[in-house]
């Protein structure tokens, strides 16, 4: 039989920072929010955001007969101080690294085999952020952080920079107590916000939102968000840098994927538009940002050129 206590020290023992359990149940108003973000169409161009509503309402139609969801954390925080080059572009610093989840997939793997070495009736599906899974709020049901008003998870010893994993599984659990929120009255990642994307508190419309943009979005940027890019050719941290919870509690990564020992943190505008697509896969296949392709690479950096 499988007791908490195996998994959270099989999960530290392969580097997740951040275990907890919750009880598999139908969601309720979460996915009222969820439903209600769709109709506005604060999804943007994210189509996929809109698929397999009933498994995201309902993870027993991921997994039959699932009873519990563990939910787990991974620190990938490295201090980046940029240069305020207006001819560089800035990367996110989830990006500076290894693609996370090349990394969290090895481990998951493993962290599953070896819960399945105890228990062969261990069953398992595990999404990184993939899937028909609302990862964010299945890590509050399982007292991993509180949904801070920038919409990312927070947790009070580590704020907001880690990765986030769930394990969706036919085993039960003694499940965690959710935490409360502590935003309290701050409004920091809202008033920091050059877009204004964070319509009201928990709440981000993509359509406005860098991150989105620089990332998700397969079209052309739209000229209205001109100048308010702050520089980001990759991802956005503002509203995550001006969070008080991450000023106090950040702390760097001790795992050596996600340290930015390449000083990947800036692109110099000019270089990625002369990038060929040789270049582009030796320098990011094993990156985060191959996820933008060199077309949308050049894309962010031409329209941060002409925003200058
Ligand atoms: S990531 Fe950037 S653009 Fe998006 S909500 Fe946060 S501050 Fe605004
Ligand atoms: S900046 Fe303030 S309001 Fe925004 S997530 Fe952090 S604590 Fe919450």
């Amino acid at each position: 039989m499988l007791r908490n206590e195996d998994v959270i020290r099989i999960s530290k023992e392969h580097n997740f920072d951040l275990v907890g359990f919750a009880k598999a149940e139908l969601l309720g108003k979460e996915f009222e929010h969820y439903l209600a973000w769709l109709e506005h169409g604060y999804q943007a161009g994210m189509k996929y955001m809109e698929e397999n509503k009933e498994k995201r309402e309902d993870i027993k139609k991921v997994l039959e007969g699932a009873k519990s969801v563990i939910s787990l954390g991974i620190n990938y925080y490295t201090q980046q101080f940029y240069s305020g080059v207006k001819t560089n572009g800035k990367i996110s610093k989830y990006a500076t690294g290894k693609d996370y989840h090349l990394v969290i997939w090895e481990k998951l793997f493993l962290l599953i085999q070896k819960l399945k070495d105890i228990d062969p009736s261990f069953e398992a599906i595990s999404y990184v952020d993939t899937g028909p899974m609302m990862d964010k709020v299945w890590s509050m049901r399982s007292g991993i952080g509180w949904q801070g008003k920038h919409s990312n998870i927070i947790n009070k010893e580590y704020g907001s920079w880690f990765f986030i994993a769930n394990i969706i599984t036919n085993k039960e659990f003694d499940y965690s107590e959710q935490i409360e929120d502590f935003c309290g009255t701050c409004t920091a990642c809202i008033d920091a916000c050059p877009t204004r994307a964070i319509t009201e508190p928990y709440v981000v419309d993509s359509n406005k939102c860098i991150s989105y943009h620089t990332i998700e979005n397969k079209g052309e940027i739209p000229k209205e968000l001109a100048g308010k890019f702050d520089n980001w050719i990759f991802g956005c941290d503002i509203c995550q840098d001006v969070c008080p919870w991450n000023i106090k509690f950040s702390q760097t990564t001790l795992l050596a994927e996600f340290n930015d020992r390449n000083n990947n943190k800036e692109l110099e505008l000019d270089r990625v538009m002369q990038l060929t697509e040789e270049e582009f896969k030796s320098l990011y296949s094993k990156s985060p940002i191959k996820r933008v392709k060199l077309k949308g690479l050049k894309r962010n950096a031409k329209f941060l050129n002409e925003s200058i």
